[in-house]
């Protein structure tokens, strides 16, 4: 029996996009790790915003843009509530996971790295936790250190207390690997980096819809999510960070609300959180993503997260029976797997066609490809409003799909 949330049947009810059918089979959505669905609160929340209240925040002195700039600033309390951090200060809005360690490694790397200054990543990060990394070593000559992971998917805890040393900056490592499921130490991971006074950004993307994150208790610098995949729109993240960095960090981009004053002779800048969000922000997104946060805080974090863990084990343990399986890492709120030497793209078309929505490939994560030797898996990644049922359509797909070879 796997543990109810209120009702299950009433939550996907809340989600319009689950009842369409595809190829005249009713959809079976497990790819919500790419992306969640959104409930009706959220998109009833952007008609809503562009119905009755739009006008563009904090310039306007007029009705409309008082409105919407409280409701933007209401939403940052939310999402400071929703990760209990200390003050709304710390939640810099930006476009998603991306664009908030882009602006950690740009604002951070400015301040505090030099030439051969190092930052330590993992083995099974997303591209977005690396690739601004490198780009900083091109433009400042920094040095990336990489904790490799072990055979069943952890990170090698021994090897990463080596990597420290006096060149060490910030420690820059996924909460929730999106490829292997597995749900990093990461109180761990920050008190050894801590004994080393080091501070630790975390890539929340993956954790941040499954679990309960408090940013105080985990004690991280920083910490970033996407609102998409929390049943927000697309186009909205966050970055967290601790007000004592945050001050002393140069602004990302430069324009309009970023500014104290702007002279030729030299231009002074916003107070935090204001000072990293250059322009017009997407302020329709964060008022409907504060919605969708309050959604799952409804539902209860700790509901969540007990759900889609039997859940996910019913669906792992019916993968175990199917022959030629290879399961990676450490499945949580995902699997990932391959069927023998059936090519995983061949399995997501014929999933595809049978109503399932998977997704494969690298999954942005090509180091951890080639350190398993792989070019890609197939992903199932579940959401509270998945079924027992839905994961036996899955099971009996993928013997279809067998079936077929
Ligand atoms: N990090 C992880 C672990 C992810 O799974 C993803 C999304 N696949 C990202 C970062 C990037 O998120 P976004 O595309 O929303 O910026």
């Amino acid at each position: 029996m796997l543990p109810e949330l209120p009702d299950i049947k009433e939550i996907r009810a809340d989600f319009p996009i689950l009842s369409r059918e595809v190829y005249n089979t009713p959809l079976v959505y497990l790819d919500n790790a790419a992306t969640t669905q959104k409930p009706r609160v959220v998109l009833d929340a952007i008609t809503q915003a562009y119905t009755t209240s739009n006008a563009n925040v904090h310039r306007g002195l007029h009705r409309l843009s008082q409105e919407s700039t409280e409701m933007l600033e209401a939403s940052r309390q939310t999402v400071k509530r929703f990760l209990n951090a200390s003050s709304s200060s710390e939640i810099i809005f930006t476009k998603g996971t991306t664009e908030s360690i882009n602006l950690l490694a740009t604002s951070f790397g400015e301040r505090f790295m030099h030439e051969g200054d190092e930052v330590i990543v993992s083995e099974m990060e997303h591209h977005s936790n690396i690739v601004p990394w490198q780009l900083l070593s091109e433009r400042r000559g920094i040095v990336l250190r990489v904790i490799p992971i072990t055979d069943d998917g952890r990170l090698d805890l021994d090897a990463y207390k080596t990597l420290f040393n006096e060149k060490t900056r910030i420690v820059s490592v996924t909460h929730v690997s999106n490829v292997l499921g597995t749900v990093n130490p990461i109180d761990e991971i920050i008190r050894i980096a801590h004994q080393h006074e080091v501070p630790v950004a975390v890539d929340g993307a993956q954790s941040a819809p499954h679990q309960f994150v408090d940013v105080q208790a985990m004690d991280c610098d920083f910490f970033a999510f996407s609102a998409h995949k929390v049943y927000g729109p697309t186009g909205v993240g966050v970055l967290y960070g601790k007000e004592r960095w945050l001050e002393q960090m140069p602004p990302y981009q430069g324009g309009g609300e970023m500014i104290g004053r702007v002279r030729f002779s030299g231009t002074t800048f916003n107070e935090l959180p204001y000072k990293f969000e250059a322009g017009t922000p997407n302020y329709i997104g964060n008022i409907a993503a504060a919605k969708a946060l309050d959604y799952v805080q409804n539902l209860g974090l700790d509901n969540i997260r007990t759900y889609e863990e039997s859940l996910v084990k019913y669906a792992v343990e019916g993968l175990q029976e199917i022959p030629d399986i290879k399961i990676y890492g450490q499945p949580s709120s995902l699997v990932s797997f391959n069927l023998g030497k059936i090519h995983h793209s061949d399995v997501g078309v014929l999933l595809d066609r049978l109503g399932v929505a998977v997704r494969t490939g690298h999954h942005c994560a090509e180091p951890l490809m080639d350190r398993l030797g792989i070019t890609g898996t197939v992903r199932a990644s579940f959401s509270f409003y998945n079924t027992k049922h839905e994961v036996d359509v899955l099971l009996s797909a993928l013997r279809k799909v067998i079936s077929m070879f």
